[in-house]
């Protein structure tokens, strides 16, 4: 049983229960921060609640906290902050909402604690600990059994979760995210309600929903969100593409495997290996092509041909259709989702220095995760497979190793570039500088010459003879 009095027996919740006592208020801790505190997991900020106005609050608790606090007042929404150091507290006076059927925003009036305590999205969030120092110091005020559904991993809506998600629809994805970051399940109640609200998530701005997207997406567990998405419908408002990828078809007896779930599980498997988000987005979105290039050959079963590179063209427009950043994070991903084959299918073929070449060259700094991604990519029920995919990934990892160390190959330019090529024979830019530099290039990967400028003056310097060039002299 948790000791809350012990728990926030620490100098900020003092100061701010001596200055609520002083201006004769209530003030409690809520929300986040104490779920956070039973869950023993570290929580950033701290928010209270006080009944009346949280602004002068604030106010009162910037002045004791003195030098280095810093306050910010956001007078329309009625709510200060208090900043010091790593310290971030939140005021605002309890608050009772109405909601209306266009907007998430709802009206809202001063209230009671009960009031504000009933308008928060779920039990476990709507608990509070009372914080004026006295006899009331660390009093926890739980109205919904919130204690209990954190002990029974469960998220539940205090109230009718119809009326709760059909006012702020945002709720169904902290829902979600919640039950993603926790591994909480959520009520079967309130998932039904989940499930005949889905529509109403079209008045969400996409930011917001992404923002919930990308706290799934850095879970131990994303698959849990994204399986959820799905199961409710939001997945097919949100990311159709994705949700295009569930099912199995069927010809003459020939199934292929459902590559939604085959995608959760690499992506469950890729986060057990790696934190970085935008390769947990690479791998939810590997296959992303395969239900518009799937196709039935009578002789080869189910293709998916070039989905790899058809899907890596997707990745810009799923991007810009969830808010996603279109910076070279949106590159990064459209990159791997390209490649993520070319590994395995370099031992298919055969392992030649030059392919390892070209794979180490165009994967650049990023082959490393590729290589993960790869790895992930491994999900087959049969042992024997999954053992020997893993051994020529072995190969092709070793391959790269000695490749590397032999010439440096990584994100290289070839030692001669088009300035030089252009001096050298006194022509300008156009295709035929191109070639010269890609043939050059291409020998180089291909292991015709070293990386090394020399030999590829030299090369240059036949390429331009075949070309009826001579270099002029003070080249
Ligand atoms: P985290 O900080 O990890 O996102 P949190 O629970 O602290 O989780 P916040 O968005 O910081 O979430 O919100 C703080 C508290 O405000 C919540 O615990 C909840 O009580 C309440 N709250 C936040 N958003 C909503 C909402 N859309 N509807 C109802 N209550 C909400
Ligand atoms: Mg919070």
């Amino acid at each position: 049983m948790i000791d809350f009095k012990k728990e926030i027996d620490k100098k900020v919740f003092h100061i701010v229960g001596d200055t609520a006592n002083e201006l004769r208020r209530e003030c409690y801790a809520v929300g986040g921060c104490v779920r956070d505190m039973v869950l023993r997991r570290p929580s950033k900020d701290i928010d209270f609640v006080t009944v009346g106005s949280g602004i002068e609050l604030a106010e009162a608790v910037a002045g004791k906290l003195g030098k280095g606090a810093h306050l910010s007042v956001f007078r329309t929404f009625g709510t200060a902050q208090v900043k010091k150091h790593n310290l971030e507290l939140e005021f605002v006076g309890a608050r009772k909402e109405s909601y209306n059927r266009e907007s998430r925003n709802p009206v809202v009036e001063e209230g009671s604690l009960t009031d504000d305590l009933s308008r928060r999205d779920f039990t476990i969030n709507a608990l509070a600990l009372q914080v004026n120092t006295g006899e009331n110091f660390g009093r926890l005020i739980d109205m919904f059994d919130g204690m209990g559904d954190i002990e029974r991993q469960i998220i539940r809506t205090p109230l009718d979760p119809d009326i709760t998600f059909s006012d702020d629809p945002l709720r169904m994805l902290r829902a979600i995210r919640f039950a993603t970051q926790l591994g909480f399940k959520i009520h079967p109640e309130t998932f039904d309600a989940l499930t005949r609200n889905a529509g109403r998530i079209e008045i969400i701005t996409r930011e917001r929903i992404a923002t919930e997207l990308m706290k799934i997406m850095e879970s131990p567990r994303p698959s849990i969100g994204w399986d959820l998405l799905y199961k409710s419908g939001l997945l097919k408002l949100i990311l159709p593409e994705l949700a295009a990828m569930k099912g199995v078809e069927v010809v003459n007896g020939r199934a292929h495997k459902d590559n939604f779930y085959h995608t959760l599980e690499v992506l469950d498997k890729l986060s057990r290996m790696t934190d970085k988000v935008w390769l947990r987005w690479a791998a939810l979105l590997h296959d992303i092509a395969k239900p518009v290039t799937k196709k039935w050959d009578d002789k080869a079963g189910w293709t998916f041909h070039n989905h790899n590179f058809v899907g890596s063209k997707m990745v810009p427009r799923i991007f810009r259709n969830l808010k996603l950043p279109l910076d070279n994070k949106m590159k990064y991903v459209a990159k791997l989702v390209e490649l993520h084959m070319r590994p395995i299918a370099l031992v298919e073929d055969e392992v030649t220095d030059s392919a390892v070449r070209r794979l180490v060259n165009d994967a650049g700094e990023d082959l490393e995760d590729l290589l993960l991604l790869c790895e992930a990519d491994v999900t087959s029920k049969n042992e024997e497979k999954v053992r020997r995919i893993m051994a020529n990934l072995a190969i092709v990892k070793q391959k790269i190793e000695e490749v590397n160390e032999r010439d440096n190959i990584r994100n290289f330019n070839p030692p001669v570039d088009g300035i030089e090529i252009m001096r050298t024979f006194g022509i300008g830019g156009g295709p035929l500088v191109g070639e010269i530099k890609q043939r050059i290039k291409d020998a180089i990967l291909d292991g015709e010459i070293h990386n090394d400028y020399d030999e590829a003056r030299e090369m240059m310097l036949r390429l331009g003879k075949e070309h009826g060039l001579t270099p002029v002299t003070d080249a």
